[in-house]
């Protein structure tokens, strides 16, 4: 007997070796079957899928469902659920906000995801200040695991800490087992390539999740294949103390923040001004907008949106410079390197294809790839490794990212005529159809420490095993 039988669906399992049309039971939340024919009067529901392409779900390592203070962006994130939902994503880790503010937009408006957090480190707001004493860290790592986060994310586009320090936090996460993540980027090294080579120093010998690798390889320095392939080379080098991740799209998400002089606060706008010979200041974001280079992310029922021209200027300045933008300086070419390389036993260099969308509206990891798929630069299994179970391995969600018997029914229905996700569920619940976000609230993912907070949320929750982690093992 299953509750739901997905029927005549084209399936990819590479773990189980199944690539070829079945029939999918379900049972409780859980895979219970994977056959030629499932009898359809065991069940009550059938889904006939005739045609599409049934995959275990998206699990994305890098997207963005809250923010850390709430107060620098101008922007609340908890949008993202049912942005990234409605592209077919089943599972997300939040990189990075705050686990308080994750839940609270879940309960607001979750649209029926697993959402892990990790909270984004700022200096005054979640840590004590830009020099903290090892206690001081260590507290932190600690409070954050109580709160719900399963680890930390060093943001050093953003809040860069010396390197020292950065290596400080990354043993103290370390020590407890919690997740760090860092957007590359010191107060000695920028967040491209030149950044991206200190990072194994700074590693040292601890385990690392370097977060969105392409935006290392804009071609800031080098050319952006020169860039691709030194970033790829650092990886090997690191291969057994680092997990990575890239995105496919062409527009980044970062800070019109100007201070009093006019001049660019952030990094990585910086960056997005040089790149294409604005002034790194007012005047120069100004004329980015004007020209269409960039654009100005805004709510608009219910979702973030894009806006262009003048819009953007006139919403820039009526925040008073503190706007989130999106530029397009992620190179095609360096996606599609950093994507399709591999060791020569045919493991992938980098381990995961995220989205850094959420609440931004860049969440095309599953169309992306499926064009890549379709140009045939990977197979189907390759995308499944890429988009699902190696990130399983990479959170150490063993029953996910495959359909083995008993494992969750986390399940992405692609559309391959549209090269879209056209449906999607979570523990055997349809989350998603024909773009459509169809539940509320969500499933939180969180380590021991947070057991008590997440029982008096009210939530569904479930534990992870860090330990199993592809970054601890
Ligand atoms: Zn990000």
């Amino acid at each position: 007997m299953e509750n739901l039988i997905l029927k005549n669906g084209f399936v990819v399992d590479p773990i189980n070796n199944v690539l070829g049309i079945h029939d999918l039971g379900i049972y409780k939340g859980k895979i219970d079957s994977i056959k030629e024919n499932i009898d359809p009067s065991s069940s009550s529901e059938v889904i006939n899928l005739n045609g599409k392409i049934v995959m275990p779900g998206h699990i994305d390592t890098h997207a963005h469902l809250s923010s850390i203070g709430g107060d620098t962006w101008g922007e609340d994130r908890s949008f993202g659920h049912k942005m990234i939902a409605e592209s077919g994503t089943t599972t997300v880790l939040d990189l990075a906000g705050n686990p308080l503010l994750m839940i609270e937009g879940m309960k607001k408006r979750g649209a029926g995801l697993n959402v892990a957090c990790i909270t984004g480190l700022q200096p005054g707001t979640t840590i004590p200040s830009e020099e903290p004493k090892i206690n001081e860290i260590r507290d932190v790592v600690y409070k954050e695991k109580k709160n719900g986060a399963i680890g930390l994310k060093i943001v050093g586009g953003y809040h860069p800490f010396s390197s020292e320090i950065t290596s400080d936090i990354i043993f103290q996460a370390n020590n407890q087992q919690a997740w760090i993540a860092l957007h590359v980027g010191t107060k000695d090294a920028g967040s491209n390539i030149l950044g991206l080579r200190d990072v194994p120093e700074i590693t040292d010998k601890g385990r690392l999740h370097v977060a969105h690798i392409n935006s290392y390889a804009r071609g800031l320095i080098n050319t952006v294949e020169e860039e691709s392939n030194e970033a790829l080379n650092l990886i090997n080098k690191m291969r057994n103390q680092w997990v990575t991740e890239a995105y496919l799209a062409e527009i980044n998400g970062t800070n019109g923040l100007c201070n009093e002089d006019g001049d660019l606060v952030f990094n990585v706008a910086i960056n997005c001004m040089t790149t294409r010979g604005y002034e790194p200041n007012e005047n120069g974001i100004r004329n980015a907008l004007l020209d269409g280079y960039g654009s100005a992310l805004v709510m608009k029922k219910g979702r973030m949106i894009l806006v262009y021209g003048e819009d953007a200027v006139e919403i820039w300045e009526s925040n008073l410079t503190n706007q989130a933008l999106c530029f397009p300086v992620n190179s095609p070419v360096s996606a599609f390197m950093l994507t399709t390389s591999k060791y020569p036993e045919g493991e992938f260099i980098i381990d995961a294809i995220s989205t850094d969308g959420g609440a931004l509206p860049r969440n095309v990891a599953i169309e992306k790839t499926m064009s890549l798929v379709n140009f045939g630069a990977l197979s189907l299994d390759e995308a499944v490794m890429k988009l699902s179970y190696n990130p399983s391995r990479m959170l150490g969600l063993e029953n996910r990212g495959h359909f083995t018997e008993g494992a969750e029914a986390d399940i992405t229905i692609v559309d391959q005529n549209i090269g879209k996700a056209v449906m999607s569920f979570v523990k055997g619940k349809m989350i998603m159809k024909d773009g459509k976000s169809l539940m509320n609230g969500g499933n939180w993912l969180i380590l021991s420490e947070g057991k008590e907070l997440a029982e008096k949320s009210g939530l569904p929750y479930e534990i992870l095993d860090l330990s199993k982690s592809k970054l601890y093992l």
